[in-house]
């Protein structure tokens, strides 16, 4: 199958998601994957309508972002933020770092922000599924987490991200996405000043549709745009 195929198959069963929950699909982010894929690759992808790219290792992203020729509307960084790379990030100008986890990783994002008078939008990262393999803060500290770096004022806290569980039990899978949701609903509630809730990003390949259900605005494709991933 071809890239604009797998793209168009995507699009299809994200509207088909949507009208299931009621929602309409305009308001889904469709955030490509493009870790491990090739500036090519990347550019016949944005040439077929992608908008949103991702990536997960700054290094890569370094060595791709800047090179693109096709033109696209956002960069979003998803990957583990070690603070020794946020000099090199920052250049590459994200629109969106889904994964802030630690307050002294987001302390020095923010310092940096500070010195180079600029702004950046971010996610927290929640771990939903209590595996120890995975990133993110546990639910129960995220309230506390995002009021302590509601103080650092260069960074703007927009929403929540969470990979969901790696299973083939849709149940555990969507207790993930439930959980995220009113994590979410609880932190509007909350009405921290400076914080908009505006985006819950969950949903990978495997999982998309039952995280459109749950409530997902942006959700997280690779595989099945691009293909298996070769590393
Ligand atoms: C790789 C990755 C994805 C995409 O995964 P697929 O299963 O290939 O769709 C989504 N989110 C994060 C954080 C990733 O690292």
């Amino acid at each position: 199958m071809s890239l604009n195929e797998n793209i168009e198959i995507i699009r299809e069963r994200i509207h088909n998601a949507a009208i299931k929950a009621n929602r309409n699909s305009k308001d889904i982010k469709l955030l490509a994957v493009t870790k491990t894929r090739s500036i090519e690759t990347i550019e016949e992808a944005l040439s077929n309508n992608i908008e949103f790219i991702g990536e997960n290792k700054v290094q890569e992203a370094e060595d791709k972002i800047p090179h693109l020729k096709e033109k696209f509307k956002e960069f979003h960084f998803i990957g583990h933020l070690q603070s020794n790379k946020i000099n090199k990030l920052m250049k590459l100008r994200p629109d969106l770092i889904h994964s802030i986890d630690k307050y002294s990783t987001a302390e020095k994002l923010n310092n940096y922000l500070k010195q180079h008078s600029m702004i950046q939008d971010i996610l927290i990262e929640v771990n939903t599924s209590a595996e120890d393999s995975k990133f993110g803060i546990t639910p129960d500290k995220t309230l506390s987490f995002i009021k302590s770096i509601n103080k650092l004022e260069n960074i703007r806290i927009k929403g929540l991200m969470t990979v969901g569980i790696f299973t083939s039990n849709e149940k555990l899978i969507r207790d993930c996405f439930i959980k995220l949701r009113e994590l979410f609903n609880k932190i509007v509630a909350t009405e921290i000043p400076n914080v908009e809730m505006k985006f819950l990003s969950m949903g990978m390949t495997n999982d998309f549709e039952i995280a459109i259900e749950e409530g997902a605005n942006i959700i997280r494709i690779g595989t099945a745009i691009f293909g298996a991933r070769n590393y």
